[in-house]
């Protein structure tokens, strides 16, 4: 465990999980081993038309990680340093799955950097076997109810079901 010399280590994974994904799943594993606490912090975004409301994706995040007691879900519609100031953390997780994200992840890393110093941010690689996975590609496939069992946990296949019922 990475202590610091005073108090805990807590670090917060941000993102949309619409909905959560194995492969979010793999990494809430791996972070909750690191740190002492992590939030999972699921942000309400604008700018996307989610197909699972905030309250939804936090329900489903909170069945997945009920064995793991050192993760909190959370939601937010703030800024991220606002959100991180206002809960006194300091250090984002991110899952990083293959170059294309980089970019991206770069220029969201240095902003909130520039933005609050004391914010630093953790990039953990994705499992090689979930590198092609994420939450739209799930979406696509349970839309024309192809097979998710192998992307998401049980719960979200039943969500996803109830969402795209077969007429
Ligand atoms: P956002 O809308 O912020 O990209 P996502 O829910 O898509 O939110 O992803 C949240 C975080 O999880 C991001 O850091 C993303 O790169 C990471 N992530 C998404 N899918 C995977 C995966 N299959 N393996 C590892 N990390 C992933």
């Amino acid at each position: 465990m990475m202590r610091q010399e005073h108090g805990i280590t807590v670090a917060v994974y941000p993102g949309s999980f619409d909905p959560v994904t194995h492969g979010h799943l793999d990494i809430i594993h791996r972070a909750a081993k690191v740190f002492d606490k992590l939030i999972v912090a699921v942000l309400n975004n604008t700018s996307k038309n989610p197909l699972f409301t905030l309250e939804e994706r936090m329900e489903l995040i909170r069945k997945v990680t009920k064995d793991l007691p050192n993760v909190e879900v959370d939601g937010f519609r703030d800024l991220m340093v606002n959100y991180m100031k206002a809960r006194n953390v300091r250090l984002i997780v991110r899952g990083l799955r293959a170059v294309s994200d980089f970019e991206y992840e770069l220029q969201m890393a240095s902003t909130n950097h520039k933005l609050n110093p004391d914010v630093e941010t953790f990039f953990m690689t994705s499992k090689p076997q979930f590198s092609y996975l994420s939450s739209s590609i799930v979406k696509e496939i349970a839309k024309f109810h192809g097979p998710v069992e192998d992307l998401v946990p049980a719960e979200v296949e039943e969500a996803l079901k109830k969402k795209f019922p077969r007429i």
